[in-house]
């Protein structure tokens, strides 16, 4: 075979950073950054360096299908045709006796775009069930719902070229440098290169970020709301609005105005905790600097108020005209690699393909057509979104799940309740990559899948852009590609459900999948219709939206001022601050906030086999203040238990001075394979925003015991 270097994409953050895979006889040799993709121009961070050193073992991966007969029974190797029979066999009889909603998809913000839309079609198009979700719901979807109210359309209006241009930069609920450390770079590049770019990082942790910014705004967990519409209250009496721009773009800032009156900066810097002068500084240059972007992530999305977070913020857009020109505008950074491909296939609960909407019978009407299946196969009826989808699961009224490339018995919020709805199932069928996580144990049916270097596909990343993910090596063992493994199901699904019907899965090769795609795309927001395989081949990664005879994809949304609204207008939105779903009481005094390490990525199935990315955080903890520590007589290295209304777990604590009096932090990342336990999700709570039902992951009322 020889040695070869194959074009590729990071499998971990939404940066979407490229790659060049080396290989030799079979096996990946190395990873370098790719100089041509312009996310990352040859830079990678830990994570990306070490993608080599992740996959060139065997050990820990799913190798062949397996099931067990009975849930007291281990689960026993079989044959592929055995178990694919197995779980379209099952899946049929289900849907038969109790209706397409008594089955549920649970999928990934990882899949690959057109793995995602191959769940979609088979979700949608043959069970006639809206039950798929995905971990994507835990990410990106407050983002969703404010862009959608705010803008008239899903998706960022902005470009990682603004991040050069940009004279102020607000990080909102982002620890940049540990979550997309690569934008942090061009950041710090930027800065540089103009010394008076002015940082404001706002986070109730002094975070790596934090301490590089010129103010950092150490806000009370939850405040959010209430600086946004503080800062705005100043724009607005202290002539820093673009009322020009208010006026020819938007509607809704009569209302909004009217309601901020009250809150003034000296109001909002007390429900947040700080000085209400940094509350004041922040507005100034927020207000005062040529072009303002603000960076944000899961501070804002994991919360129980997370659209009303984002569309606070995109209200100080709005009112200053920071939007649609160099350096400005409102920016989510995904967590996920794919997050925004999922939501453009509308590989959700809660969407259709191509941001179309499910209660809208002409999208649906649009999407059967391009499906070929009668417009009544397409249910008008939402889907359950995560956390009520696993609810429905406890409860019996969904019997059946199949779970794909995703962990939700680590990442999901109370995870006793997790446990039990996956113990209650009539059937758990789990496709991953990995065969030792929270989530396989609870496996009926484990089907091994491929994983990044071993699959072909498209990724989209934060700025919008399209990238392709090519395989270098052939997945191990009798793993096969996640696409390959839903047609297979669908196929025999297609036959028990609808016999003598055509097949919608006849053609599933690779890049027809993606042809089939983005032919639904054609005239919507995110029209792609001009976006082939060839393209992408010849000309590198495109943004969307790159319609037919386009030459390449648009870098900013809205240069304009017309927005996807009806009548072209961005609306703002006149939102009160609300507090945190769950206080602090007697009984649970602490706020514990949860996040990112720098090394380590999500549940830790792959960077948790690399004993190099331990060398930064090599175990777990509860990190608390050094004076909440001293006050009950606590020391570092103390084993504690914590606990919540909803679960427990124990760790050992860490000082640190990062966080303010009050709140215990703990990282996402560790799991049954570190802990007695699944991770800290033990104890957060499964409260989500009403708009989004993203939950609220990142706050929780919990006590702290010593052992
Ligand atoms: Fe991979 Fe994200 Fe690191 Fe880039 S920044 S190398 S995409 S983990």
């Amino acid at each position: 075979m020889g040695k070869t270097e194959t074009r590729s994409t990071c499998c971990y953050c939404g940066t979407g950073c490229g790659v060049l895979i080396a290989s030799e006889d079979g096996r990946i040799t190395g990873v370098r950054g790719d100089p041509e993709h312009p996310a990352n121009f040859g830079r990678l961070c830990s994570k990306g360096l070490n993608l080599a050193a992740s996959a060139v073992s065997d050990s820990g991966r799913a190798l062949y299908p397996e099931m067990r007969l009975t849930r007291d029974a281990p689960r026993q190797r079989v044959a592929w045709d055995s178990a694919l029979d197995s779980v379209a066999e099952s899946f049929a009889r289900i849907i038969q006796q109790h209706g397409p909603d008594a089955v549920a998809f649970y999928v990934s913000g990882q899949l690959l775009t057109e793995d995602y839309y191959l769940f979609n079609k088979l979700a949608k198009g043959v069970v006639g069930s809206n039950n798929i979700d995905t971990n994507s719901r835990l990410c990106m979807s407050s983002a969703v719902t404010a862009y959608k109210k705010a803008f008239g359309a899903d998706g960022p209006p902005t470009c990682y070229a603004d991040l050069e241009q940009a004279d102020c930069v607000l990080f909102a609920g982002s620890n940049l440098a540990y979550a997309h450390p690569v934008l942090l770079r061009r950041l710090e590049d930027a800065r540089a290169a103009r010394p008076d770019t002015r940082w404001i990082v706002i986070d109730p942790r002094r975070t790596d970020t934090a301490a590089m910014a010129d103010l950092h705004l150490q806000i009370q967990p939850g405040t959010d709301v209430a600086l946004f519409n503080g800062m705005l209250h100043h724009l607005i009496w202290e002539g820093l609005v673009a009322e020009d721009y208010i006026n020819a773009h938007t509607e809704g800032f009569a209302e909004l105005k009217q309601m901020v009156r009250n809150t003034t900066p000296k109001m909002a810097a007390e429900i947040c905790g700080i000085r209400e002068e940094d509350l004041i500084q922040a507005a100034e240059w927020f207000g005062h600097s040529p072009a303002s972007l603000s960076l944000y992530c899961m501070g804002l999305n994991q919360s129980s108020h997370g659209t009303d977070k984002n569309l606070a913020l995109i209200n100080l857009h709005l009112a200053t005209g920071q939007l649609g020109k160099p350096g400005a505008g409102p920016f989510s950074l995904t967590g996920q690699p794919n997050a925004m491909g999922g939501r453009e296939v509308g590989g959700m609960a809660t969407m259709l393909a191509a941001h179309r909407d499910i209660d809208n019978a002409e999208h649906r009407a649009q999407v059967a057509a391009h499906w070929g299946v009668p417009f009544e196969r397409l249910s008008a009826t939402p889907g359950l979104p995560a956390i009520a989808m696993f609810e429905a699961l406890q409860q019996g009224r969904i019997k059946a799940i199949w779970i794909a490339c995703s962990n939700p018995a680590h990442s999901l919020p109370n995870l006793p309740q997790v446990r039990a709805a996956l113990a209650q199932a009539e059937l758990v069928v789990v496709q991953d990559a990995f065969a030792h996580t929270d989530t396989t144990a609870l496996a009926d049916i484990l089907l091994p899948a491929a994983t990044w270097g071993e699959k072909e596909g498209t990724v989209t990343n934060s700025e919008r852009r399209i990238s392709r993910v090519r395989a270098a090596v052939q997945p191990p063992g009798e793993a096969q590609s996640d696409g390959w493994i839903v047609s297979q199901i669908a196929r025999r699904l297609e036959a028990l459900l609808h016999p003598g019907a055509a097949s919608l899965f006849g053609n599933t090769a690779i890049a027809s999948v993606f042809d089939e795609h983005r032919g639904l795309t054609s005239g919507r927001d995110l029209d792609i219709s001009g976006l082939d395989y060839a393209l992408l081949d010849k000309a590198g990664p495109q943004q969307w939206p790159l319609p037919a005879g386009a030459v390449q994809g648009q870098a900013r949304r809205y240069v304009d001022g017309v927005f996807a609204t009806a009548n072209g207008r961005a609306r703002f939105h006149a939102l009160r601050y609300q507090p945190p779903a769950e206080n602090v009481s007697a009984h649970y005094p602490f706020r514990l906030l949860t996040g990112r390490l720098r090394d380590q990525w999500h549940g830790m199935s792959r960077t948790g086999r690399l004993p190099q990315l331990f060398a930064h955080r090599p175990e777990p903890a509860l990190e608390m203040h050094p004076d909440d520590a001293e006050r009950r007589g606590l020391q570092a290295g103390d084993l504690l238990r914590i606990s919540s209304k909803r679960g427990q777990l124990v760790l050992p604590l860490a000082l640190s001075r990062e966080l303010p009096g009050g709140t215990v932090f703990a990282a996402m990342h560790w799991n049954g394979q570190f802990l007695n336990s699944g991770g800290i999700n033990e104890t957060s709570q499964p409260q989500v925003d009403g708009q989004s039902f993203q939950p609220e992951l990142k706050h929780a009322a919990v006590k702290v015991e010593k052992i």
